[in-house]
């Protein structure tokens, strides 16, 4: 198959082929934990699946073919696949990262990591200058995620890697926002991406993966074993419904972008809205830096109602229809979160609010449904 072909086709046919056996084309839900060997270490390429599973395989294949990476690596989840990266390091190694992230990474990070003498930093890494300030010997990572969650700022992935390419630190990535669709890191000179595949990428809400794709050989090495020593693998079920899931990604991208434009749109101009963070918009602060580095601009949208606070947001929140009150986000259907209280309730407050995530602040993960129906109940929640 022609390794250049475009993203479209790359969601059907990259990295992946029919099986073996019989012609199949998805590959089967090889649903065994363990391999028949004819003498200990005969077999045909798997003993256990903790180490190895062949639907596991098929899906990392698909997973480097759409990052345009070399290596990819399946993982219970995303927190799973963010931890078999900071096992890349050891006690005393210092990590930059963006100061408003996912609130799970924050807990990973600080309630987990510390405790094995990892020091992170949280920076605002718009300005490439106050990475640098916490830059020093022990610094070993750099870790972004762009667009922010759910401030909806953009990083350019470009700049810090030219950055840590000079410092020799290693730069991942969390591309769950955006998707493989949007923006494709590893092209921009990072050395690892990561993904929480429950997101965009399975595109469903019906199963929890994580993903990390590389180009290093080296690297590959030392998480593949980590993968199969820490053992935080994906079961051959999720690992099929991923695969099923990348197939649609382009064309369900190309829907949450378009249905994401017309909502923020609606939200820009409606008088009880006081603020909406879209990088698609002008007069976002990052908007240029986005349309060069992303090849649109997704469906998630962050808003504030005007006069709001913790009780109206909450409101709004509750008597939307059509959007379903719940965590996550990227999947078909439309989900509305309450930052604050939800996803980034694990970040202390005054850190918290630095970083803008108010009591007031909506998050919307636009699904694919019909776009006039979304805004309309949009419209009459916050009326009510
Ligand atoms: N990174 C981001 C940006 C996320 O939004 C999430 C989950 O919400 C994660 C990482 C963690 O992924 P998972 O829930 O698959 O462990």
């Amino acid at each position: 198959m022609n390794n250049n072909m475009r993203f479209n086709s790359k969601v059907i046919h990259g990295g992946q082929k029919p099986d073996e056996s019989f012609g199949s084309v998805m590959p089967p839900i090889y649903q065994t934990s363990t391999y028949a060997q004819t003498t200990p270490g005969g077999h045909k390429g798997y003993e256990y699946s903790r180490t190895h599973n062949p639907t596991r395989t098929a899906l990392e294949n698909a997973l480097a073919s759409i990052e345009f990476g070399k290596h990819g690596l399946a993982f219970g989840s995303g927190l799973a696949a963010m931890d078999a990266v900071l096992k890349l390091l050891k006690p005393g190694d210092e990590i930059i990262a963006t100061h408003d992230l996912y609130g799970g990474s924050y807990r990973l990070f600080i309630k987990i990591f510390e405790m094995f003498k990892l020091k992170f930093h949280f920076v605002d890494m718009q300005h490439i200058d106050t990475i640098k300030t916490k830059i020093n010997k022990n610094t070993k990572l750099i870790w972004v995620e762009t667009p922010t969650n759910p401030m909806m700022n953009i990083i350019d992935i470009q700049a810090v890697s030219v950055l840590a390419k000079e410092k020799n630190i290693l730069l991942a990535v969390d591309n769950t926002f955006a998707s493989p669709y949007l923006q494709n890191p590893l092209l921009l000179g990072a050395d690892i991406v990561m993904h929480s595949a429950t997101k965009y990428i399975a595109g469903h809400s019906d199963l929890i993966l994580g993903a990390l794709i590389v180009n290093s050989q080296n690297i590959e090495e030392q998480l593949r074993f980590i993968q199969n020593a820490s053992g935080a693998v994906p079961g051959p079920m999720d690992c099929f419904l991923t695969l099923r899931g990348i197939k649609t990604l382009a064309v369900r991208m190309e829907r949450h972008c378009i249905n994401g434009r017309k909502i923020a749109e609606f939200l820009v101009e409606n008088p009880l809205i006081e603020k909406v963070y879209w990088p698609g918009l002008a007069d976002h602060p990052n908007h240029f830096l986005a349309k060069n580095q992303m090849n649109d601009f997704g469906g998630m949208i962050s808003f504030v109602p005007k006069g709001s606070n913790y009780n109206k947001a909450i409101k709004i929140i509750e008597n939307l229809k059509m959007f379903t009150l719940a965590e996550s986000l990227g999947g078909v259907e439309s989900l509305a979160c309450h930052p604050a209280s939800m996803t980034h309730a694990s970040i202390p407050k005054n850190l918290r609010e630095k970083s803008g995530v108010l009591d007031s602040l909506i998050r919307l993960s636009v699904g694919i449904e019909d776009f006039q129906d979304l805004i309309d109940d949009i419209q009459q929640a916050i009326n009510k």
